[in-house]
């Protein structure tokens, strides 16, 4: 069923350090189920694996040193069209980009420091997640969103 999408969000090490992990989590507001959550010290090879389809570009490099400095916050959220809209609730990837209202727009200033990632598609959205999660960790339930916001 498209109303049980998911995709992975991870609060990067910068919005971790700046405090902006609860004004990060706006989508539990918004009507999404969240599937689980976890604390994470990203290690250089993982970051290296989550950004792979980047690994040509120059700023790379910095991009993994960055990604894997302090622990991320990673996110499984639920729902109809939830890869969709996340992107949408987090603005362009630039901030400078992004509307006031967005969390881009609202908690960071520059592309290389823009505190908070969400999967683009929904493959990329299943590769993430395989990746920083056990299966076992993605908690099923039925939620009365189903009837009340998804459908
Ligand atoms: N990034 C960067 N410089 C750039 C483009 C991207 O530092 O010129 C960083 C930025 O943190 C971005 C991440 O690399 O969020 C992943 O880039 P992507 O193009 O996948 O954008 P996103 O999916 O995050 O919007
Ligand atoms: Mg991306």
């Amino acid at each position: 069923r498209a109303s049980m999408e998911l995709t992975f969000l991870a609060i990067k090490p910068d919005g971790v350090q700046c405090g902006l992990m609860g004004s990060s989590i706006k989508c539990e507001k918004k009507g999404f189920r969240l599937v689980t959550m976890h604390v994470h010290r990203g290690s250089e090879e993982l970051l290296k694996q989550h950004h792979i389809d980047l690994k040509d570009h120059p700023f790379y490099p910095g991009l993994v040193t960055y990604m894997s400095s302090g622990p991320v916050v990673t996110v499984v959220w639920e729902g109809l069209n939830v890869v969709k809209t996340g992107r949408v609730m987090l603005g362009e990837t630039n901030p400078a980009d992004s509307k006031p209202g967005t969390i881009h727009g609202d908690f960071c200033i520059q592309v290389g420091r823009n505190i908070i990632h969400c999967s683009d598609s929904v493959k990329s959205a299943e590769r993430e997640i395989s990746l920083w999660f056990k299966s076992k960790e993605l908690i099923e339930l039925s939620t009365f969103l189903f009837w009340w916001v998804w459908v």
